[in-house]
């Protein structure tokens, strides 16, 4: 993700400061985590889109597409978004199993916000690898989803799991339609289209949008959203400290932290926007594409499904007078 200076990396000792109580919490959290059956239903054959999003951490997929997931879900479309890791070292005061809780119920709020189904794997932040058996849930997810839409990171990216959910779901793109790899989920007979998320990497090749959506009418549910990241973005995430988080008892700082977050999105949500704005032109016209000022944008990974300019605009259903 494109986070804004202050919020990125993630460079903490890695549970360096683990204790005996939060490797029994993490070793709970872990069995809690893999129970959720639930959270890997299919969505109802209704004719509706299947879209699914995978992010690095709790947070990754709603920053880069919790946008256009609320413009999806208000339309009656099925949004996944699946954390490939727990976020269980995304704090700079707390880890293990606590936070690994933490940060999924941060997500689930968001889900709610949102209007999306929302998933978290068991996988410790920090250690994605990309194995076989990462290969093979991130195609069992994209198949019981029944996915029209895949969405992930590049695999260019400043952080090891964003590169990795990058390359795990490029790895899937295709084996997706192979019927005997996985063969405990029905394979799909069409292959989904696959996008990336926007970023700011220049090598070897800069993020090149193939579509950028408004989001002006859903921004204030993202930015309750960011709100609901408190962990990650109130409170600093990994590289942040003490000294951001105020009393709750004194209303005004709280107040006044609350502003910085919000304004510092505000930055990063409307970048994009005026990044962008060529393509904003191109699908919404000049006199639409002007007024916009908040933007998520994706571009087309040449391993799926190619889709003409018309099939695009059925998949990203917002664009209409
Ligand atoms: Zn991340």
């Amino acid at each position: 993700m494109k986070i804004p200076q202050f919020f990125n990396a993630f460079g903490i000792p890695r549970r360096s400061f683990l204790n005996l109580a939060a490797f029994t919490a993490s070793a709970f959290a872990a069995n809690r985590l893999r129970a959720q059956p639930a959270e890997r239903k299919p969505p109802a054959g209704d004719g509706k889109l299947r879209i699914i999003v995978f992010g690095a951490h709790p947070d990754d997929c709603e920053l880069s597409a919790g946008g256009t997931g609320a413009k999806w879900s208000s339309q009656g479309h099925h949004v996944k978004f699946v954390s490939c890791t727990n976020g269980d070292i995304g704090h700079w005061g707390m880890a293990g199993g606590p936070l690994a809780r933490r940060r999924e119920a941060e997500v689930k709020k968001c889900a709610e916000i949102l209007g999306n189904q929302s998933q978290v794997l068991d996988i410790h932040d920090g250690e994605l690898m990309v194995t076989m058996e990462n290969r093979r849930e991130i195609c069992r997810q994209i198949r019981e989803w029944h996915a029209d839409v895949v969405i992930s990171h590049r695999p260019n990216d400043y952080h090891p799991d964003h590169r990795y959910v990058g390359v795990l779901v490029m790895d899937a793109a295709y084996m997706v339609t192979v019927p005997h790899f996985c063969p405990d989920v029905p394979h799909l007979t069409k292959n989904p289209v696959f996008l990336f998320a926007e970023d700011e990497f220049q090598r070897p090749n800069p993020f090149t949008p193939d579509v950028v959506i408004s989001i002006d009418d859903v921004v204030e549910k993202k930015f309750a959203a960011v709100a609901a990241l408190e962990s990650q973005f109130y409170e600093g995430g990994c590289n942040g400290g003490p000294h951001l988080v105020p009393n709750p008892a004194d209303t005004a700082a709280v107040a006044a932290r609350k502003k910085v977050v919000r304004e510092e999105f505000g930055s990063y949500f409307s970048a994009t926007a005026n990044r962008f704005r060529a393509g904003l032109v191109k699908q919404y016209g000049k006199e639409r594409a002007e007024k916009v000022k908040f933007a998520e944008s994706f571009e087309v990974c040449e391993y799926g499904r190619k889709p003409e300019i018309d099939e695009l605009k059925q998949l990203f259903p917002f664009f209409g007078a």
